[in-house]
């Protein structure tokens, strides 16, 4: 048996980052990036105006104001993309919209709320301007060759959005993994199927693909095998066309329990099978060439506790990711806890903020088939394996199942009034 350190050690120095592929630029919102992209061109690629106004000679205004107009003869009026036709002289000034290009000879922008007509070409200008007012300089966002999302960067819509204004429609990313869902046991049923006698509905494929696709990968569930061992060796055979393999169930020592022998019969070389913690104490882990598999235990909480702490963190390697373990606060813990002395607990908790400070409280009955704490928990509370107890009011770490669990997520409203009538 190893310890949770020594097993999530194991895994991640057994599994790389799987190589890429191009995808059009919508599809790679989340994506790992996979080389860095320049610029181009300047962006904007021309001097234009932030504002629907006058472009002028900061020069010809100076000391303009409400009580002493400067007026200037207006020559053109530019739209956003056209090209201004005449270039200025002085005491003139071409009426500029907002992203039109700027005209040659000015050097500042006054807003159209700061003039007003004075007969049919010409205007008053209200307001003095600093040369360069309201104008958006050639290259002020990105300048040629700059480099503007660096490789390995998790693509967001903004950068979706840079893409595109740099003309690219594809884009090169890290490929992520397609993980093959094997679920084991001979009481399973599939979800369609109401549970008579000792059913069970295959919960853990779901649990586990809702799992694999939040953590952005492709989740595949095959068939479900009964608890024999060709069974079990042909649908995992099946799954070895996929990059990564989870199986549920049947790792464990009762007596149907094949998935560890199932696993060696395909040719898995197992780096571990069982972990010093609690609970997922039977989890087995191995490799065949460059594919993990995972041989989980098929109690529904261990199941996917074992993915947030094991799988989750290689198919983020996989896929590219730095950031690979789940976002973890400090606690204090809210309860007196008893743990497992010489075993890493898991304990799944709720978040609550009584006085500003996090207290972390057991969300009920902690067995490891009452799929419903891990509903309802925020996050896991880490039981030192040297420690037989946490005592309420201790420090612990909680390692967060939802990024956002912990965090204020309420409709954003400046006005407090707002705030509390929704
Ligand atoms: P096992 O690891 O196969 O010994 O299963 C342990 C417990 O988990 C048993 O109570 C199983 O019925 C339950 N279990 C196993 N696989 C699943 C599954 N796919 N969905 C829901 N429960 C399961
Ligand atoms: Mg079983």
């Amino acid at each position: 048996m190893v310890t949770a350190d020594e097993a999530l050690e194991m895994i991640l120095d057994n599994v790389a980052a799987l190589g890429t592929e191009r995808v059009a630029i919508l599809d790679a919102v989340g994506r790992v990036l996979a080389e860095q992209v320049r610029s181009p061109r300047d962006i904007p690629p021309f001097d234009n105006s932030a504002m629907d106004g006058y472009a002028l000679r900061a020069a010809d205004v100076a000391g303009a104001s409400e009580a002493r107009p400067v007026a200037l003869k207006v020559i053109e009026t530019v739209g956003a993309g056209t090209m201004p036709r005449l270039a200025l002289e002085p005491g003139q000034a071409t009426r500029t919209m907002t992203g039109a290009p700027l005209a040659p000879g000015a050097d500042a922008i006054v807003p159209v709320e700061r003039t007003r007509m004075a007969g049919q070409d010409v205007v008053e200008i209200l307001a003095s301007a600093e040369a360069g007012a309201f104008v958006r300089r050639r290259g002020e966002d990105v300048g040629l060759d700059e480099a503007v999302l660096s490789q390995g960067r998790r693509l967001t819509p903004a950068d979706i959005g840079m893409l595109a204004s740099l003309n690219r429609s594809v884009v090169h990313v890290q490929r992520r993994p397609r993980v093959a869902i094997v679920t084991t046991g001979d009481e399973l049923v599939d979800i369609d199927h109401i549970p008579a006698g000792a059913e069970v509905v295959n919960s853990n494929a779901y649990a586990l693909a809702g799992a694999v696709r939040e953590a952005g990968c492709e989740a595949v569930i095959l068939a479900i095998a009964r608890d024999r061992l060709e069974e079990i060796r042909d649908r995992l055979g099946e799954a070895l066309a996929f990059d990564a393999v989870l199986s549920s169930g049947g790792v464990s020592v009762g007596q149907f329990d094949y998935v560890a022998r199932a696993l060696e019969e395909v040719g898995m070389r197992e780096l571990f099978h069982g972990v010093a913690q609690k609970p997922g104490r039977p989890l087995a882990f191995g490799t065949i060439g460059w594919r993990p598999l995972f041989g989980l235990p098929g109690n529904p909480v261990s199941t996917l506790l074992c993915f947030y702490l094991y799988a989750r963190p290689a198919l983020l390697r996989m896929a590219g990711r730095r950031d690979l373990g789940l976002a973890r606060i400090g606690a204090r813990c809210g309860v007196d806890l008893k743990l497992s002395a010489g075993l890493t607990d898991f304990v799944r908790v709720r978040l609550e903020r009584p006085g500003g400070e996090t207290v972390a409280m057991p969300t009920g009955a902690q067995g490891s088939g009452i799929l419903s704490s891990v509903s309802r928990a925020d996050g896991l509370l880490v039981g030192p394996a040297a420690l037989a107890m946490l005592r309420a009011g201790d420090q612990a770490t909680v390692l967060l199942l939802a990024a956002d669990a912990a965090a204020d997520c309420e409709p954003f409203f400046e006005d407090r009034h707002r705030r509390q009538k929704n």
